[in-house]
């Protein structure tokens, strides 16, 4: 497909960031020009929106930070709510927390326990698999506050990490390296 291409062409690849061995894949040098920027937003309506007649979705959940970019461009485009999950210390009121693994030591992520509306079928959002911690974590967030998972939606999957096999959902991928 010449969109996923072109998409795939603009992200800026860092080595050793942010420490040593790793290849780093930043989905913020898309956005640098808007022709770009509105080619990755229309192929992720039109992937979410195929996404939901598999498997209905009525709330977008997006991950720090990053899944703060693409998740309300869908929510806004598919009149759905639009939930935050973040990394610990940084949302008021009560919240529920998951601690994960990461390559190196944990780390933990909240959710606003009066977020997402319980019974909430849920797509969580983000740019980039790598070992499915930090998805499989938000996963699990989104179980405590009553709600369910039904699918997961990546722009970038390493797949030779196998991340989708640690989520306990169905994992969609637009770019595979
Ligand atoms: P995982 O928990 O799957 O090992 O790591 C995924 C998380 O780390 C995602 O939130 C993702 O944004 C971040 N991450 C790991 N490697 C990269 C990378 O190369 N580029 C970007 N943008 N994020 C990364």
């Amino acid at each position: 497909n010449e969109k996923i291409d072109i998409i795939k062409k603009h992200i800026k690849v860092y080595p050793d960031f942010p420490k040593r061995g790793v290849l780093f894949r930043d989905i913020f040098s898309v956005l640098l020009e808007p022709e770009i920027f509105q080619i990755l937003k229309d192929v992720i309506v039109e992937i979410a929106k195929d996404i939901k007649r598999k498997n209905d979705y009525n709330c977008v959940v997006g991950l720090d930070a990053r899944g703060f970019i693409l998740g309300p461009l869908l929510a806004l485009e598919l009149n759905l709510p639009f939930v935050p999950i973040r990394k610990v210390g940084k949302l008021p009121g009560d919240t529920y927390q998951i601690k994960y693994q990461l390559e190196y030591g944990e780390a933990i992520c909240e959710i606003q326990k009066d977020s997402i509306k319980p019974g909430s079928k849920v797509l969580i959002v983000d740019d980039l698999l790598a070992t499915g911690g930090t998805l499989e974590a938000a996963r699990q967030l989104v179980l405590l506050s009553g709600s369910s998972v039904v699918a997961c939606f990546i722009i970038m999957e390493l797949a030779d990490l196998a991340g989708r096999n640690k989520v306990q959902a169905p994992v969609e991928s637009i770019l595979q390296f």
